[in-house]
């Protein structure tokens, strides 16, 4: 009798769609949801890292030497040098010793920043608010749910 919504067609143009998350963040599209950014002086570092890398291996291959072997034991290149300190197997040519040395002195010129930079944009949370999404926080800031960030 005093039953207000009567069950089955209550829904009919009543309610709106159930809110979902997407609707209020999305991927944030700076970092890809990453997260994190590399930072672009470690990008050209290893751009030339790689050339440094091909270079050391051709003198190698032009001196009739093992392409990923050791030659000088001089570096601690990771993937291009087996271990660290150990001695040249035969005497090496002053061509690989000259690639494998420009090789070592651009590995002790690595950039100082940290590789992999938080997102500035998400602040490492690799999403970001949809427009409704700012709009609810706004909601809940004029009532005072919203903590400030430290
Ligand atoms: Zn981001």
């Amino acid at each position: 009798m005093n039953d207000p919504a009567p069950p089955g067609d209550g829904d009919a143009g009543l309610q709106h769609e159930p809110l979902a998350i997407e609707d209020l963040e999305q991927t944030c599209l700076t970092c890809q949801g990453q997260g994190t950014r590399v930072d672009p002086a470690w990008q050209v570092w290893r751009e030339r890292l790689r050339e440094l890398a091909d270079a050391a291996r051709e003198a190698r291959e032009a001196a009739g030497l093992p392409p990923e072997t050791p030659a000088t034991g001089m570096g601690v290149v990771i993937d291009i040098h087996g271990g660290a300190g150990q001695s040249p197997p035969v005497d090496v040519p002053s061509a690989v010793a000259d690639a494998e040395r420009a090789l070592d002195d651009h590995m002790d010129a690595r950039p100082l920043a940290y590789e992999q930079r938080r997102c500035a944009l998400c602040r490492g949370n690799g999403v970001v608010l949809t427009d409704l999404g700012v709009e609810l926080v706004a909601l809940l800031e004029r009532h005072g749910f919203v903590r400030s960030f430290g």
